[in-house]
């Protein structure tokens, strides 16, 4: 497939609804950082009534649907309803789902396990096109959404993970937006292409513009694509900018066929490997915590994430920091 690799952000808020900048202010960042799009998700409202073209930054319309049962992205298409939305149960979300999927918008679960607002719906049967596995500045509860990514990839199901900066204002003087980026393979930067390949999981989530990428063939197979299972089916991986101590993992299915832990920084980690078990291929790079920083992301996690738990939930021991979707692999 023709294409070239585009570096967005799926989910922003603006002043439309709880967010600091104007859309213009947003606009400026985005090119600031490098971006080739974004897409505008205020919290059940309409920012962008149209997507556009802001001199080579494409501006894509969303809204985030933002009720009790859960948060869930929809971009492109206009969605059928009106604010306020009435989404008690599982069953009054799929439909919903179904309809914005058939207005022509692509869906994406949010956050899924975030410790404040997380679903408080049964997800497993949802009808998304995607799943928000990395949102905002990273911490545990995107282990919990990547934990509940794979489990679906295992049994099969074509759920493409993107992230997504959740971005509402800088904090500590942190420039949050495209925190993490998605990075996806496309045609062109229409709006149209750019949400395609977020729905054929053709794209990276890695930490923002400028840090590590992944890029993971089989053969002419890129990300999306299924490939054939035959003796010796060769595939490659190279890595950019690894950080020391930062660890490359090859899976293949839930064994993991390749690793690679960087004593020093490496701008560059080339790697070819076999691919024998039908099922799927992807690609993550780890951080591991070691026990001061644990302690010090576990007290920033208490303090900021998980107020509304009763327990608040265990600091991870790795975390991840940038991650394909899978290459498939049919028997
Ligand atoms: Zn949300
Ligand atoms: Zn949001």
């Amino acid at each position: 497939m023709a294409g070239k690799w585009y570096y967005g952000d799926t989910h922003m808020h603006t002043t439309t609804s709880d967010g600091k900048m104007r859309l213009y202010e947003l606009i400026a960042r985005a090119k600031k950082n490098s971006l080739d799009w974004i897409i505008i998700t205020d919290h059940n409202a309409d920012c962008v009534e149209e997507s556009f073209d802001s001199e080579g930054l494409t501006v894509i319309r969303g809204q985030e649907i933002t009720v009790d049962a859960g948060h869930v992205n929809v971009w492109g298409a206009k969605i059928p309803d009106n604010p306020p939305y009435d989404i008690p149960d599982e069953k009054a979300y799929a439909d919903i789902m179904e309809r914005c999927r058939k207005a022509g918008s692509t869906v994406c679960l949010n956050h899924p396990y975030c410790s404040q607002c997380g679903f408080r719906v049964p997800i497993d049967n949802l009808p998304a096109d995607c799943v928000e596995v990395w949102n905002t500045i990273q911490h545990s509860d995107n282990v919990r959404n990547m934990n509940w990514w794979v489990n679906q990839l295992k049994q099969g199901r074509h759920i493409a993970a993107v992230g997504g900066s959740d971005y509402h204002s800088d904090q500590v003087g942190i420039d949050m937006m495209a925190m993490p980026t998605t990075v996806t393979f496309a045609g062109s930067k229409s709006p149209e292409d750019i949400l395609r390949a977020l729905r054929e999981g053709r794209s990276v989530i890695t930490n923002k513009p400028g840090t590590s990428m992944i890029y993971l063939t089989i053969g002419e197979a890129m990300l999306g694509d299924t490939v054939k299972l035959e003796p010796e089916l060769k595939g490659k991986c190279k890595v950019t900018k690894l950080l020391p101590g930062f660890e490359i993992k090859i899976f293949n299915n839930d064994t993991v066929i390749y690793s690679h832990k960087a004593k020093k920084y490496e701008k560059r980690h080339d790697v070819e490997f076999i691919v024998r078990e039908p099922g799927y291929v992807r690609a993550e790079i780890d951080m591991h915590l070691n026990a001061p920083i644990k302690k010090l992301v576990g007290y920033a996690e208490t303090k900021y994430l998980a107020p509304r738990c009763e327990v608040p939930p265990e600091t991870a021991d790795e975390l991840f920091w940038a991650f394909t979707n899978p290459i498939w692999i049919e028997e």
